[in-house]
């Protein structure tokens, strides 16, 4: 028997960013497990063969009622965005939910060492390229009708961004990725005020310490160093991410849960975490 969160998903179109790892991943599995009879996804990302096995592997787990269409897409090109927005095929072209997911962090450097090009790869990716995706995918929220007390308000559909507790909180070694997610989380709370008047629900999800792909591409490949960010600790499985992100866009069209911060249970702050003895 469906659950609501899954009666409410059914029929939707979601589409996710940076789906070929960590939370974005799971995140395409997580809705397809909870409404798995309709629902078509989305996923994209630059590497285009780890999209194509995902689909590959939602429908190994959940069947055909799900349909899933792989994009490669780099966030980071206005132009790129809005292309496969007009391109997509008819099917998919209603979409529901926009998940914000991709994003990334390079190096620990501060400045005056920071590199250029990793500075500029992360403002491209984390803040141009969720403006990009939103401004491209808004304009389809903003015409869909609503029905009975809302007929008039035009704009329903869901946008939920995966900011940080980095954007609540910068720390050492983090300037640059801080302040990417420091500027999501403005975007954000102003979107928010600006689409009011609609029943378009702009949701931000704060993760604190998640294991994935994460760490490796900030320590460029060295694994030994990202190993290291997690001794001692548990961190959260971007699974624990999917299922808050699938929850909110599973909740009743009049709650919005405008705001949420996901600790694992040794973390207390974004730098102050138990780490156990080795
Ligand atoms: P991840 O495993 O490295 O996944 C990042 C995803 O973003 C990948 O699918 C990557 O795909 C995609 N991506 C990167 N640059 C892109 C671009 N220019 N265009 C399109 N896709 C791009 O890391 P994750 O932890 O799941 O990260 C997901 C989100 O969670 C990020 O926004 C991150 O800032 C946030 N977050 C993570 C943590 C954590 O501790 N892990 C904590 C708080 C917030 P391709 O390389 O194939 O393009």
């Amino acid at each position: 028997m469906a659950t609501a969160t899954g009666k409410r998903l059914a029929g939707k179109t979601i589409l996710i960013t940076g789906a070929s790892s960590g939370i974005g991943r799971s995140t395409a599995l997580e809705f397809a497990r909870t409404s798995p009879k309709d629902l078509k996804i989305i996923v994209t990302a630059r590497r285009l063969d780890k999209i194509q096995q995902l689909a590959e592997d939602i429908k190994k787990e959940v069947g055909e009622g799900i349909k899933v269409h792989p994009v490669q897409l780099d966030v980071s090109s206005a132009n790129a965005v809005s292309e496969f927005v007009n391109q997509l095929p008819e099917e998919f072209k209603q979409i529901d939910v926009l998940v914000n997911n991709a994003g990334m962090v390079k190096g620990v450097a501060q400045a005056p060492d920071i590199a250029p090009a990793d500075l500029s790869e992360m403002f491209a990716t984390n803040v141009t390229g969720l403006i990009n995706m939103t401004q491209a995918v808004l304009p389809i929220m903003k015409a869909r009708k609503n029905e009975g007390m809302h007929a008039d308000m035009p704009g329903a559909g869901d946008i939920i961004n995966i900011g940080s507790i980095a954007g609540r909180e910068a720390y050492v070694g983090g300037s640059i990725y801080c302040a990417t997610k420091a500027a999501v989380r403005s975007f954000t709370e102003a979107m928010r005020k600006e689409l009011v008047s609609t029943r378009i629900r702009i949701i931000e999800i704060d993760p604190g310490q998640v294991e994935t792909e994460f760490s490796v591409v900030r320590f460029g490949g060295d694994k030994s160093k990202a190993d290291a960010v997690y001794k001692g600790v548990e961190p959260l499985t971007p699974d624990d991410i999917a299922e808050v992100v699938v929850f909110a866009a599973g909740r009743r069209e009049n709650v919005v849960l405008a705001d949420t911060l996901v600790y694992p249970n040794h973390q207390g702050a974004a730098t102050v975490m138990h780490r156990k003895p080795a």
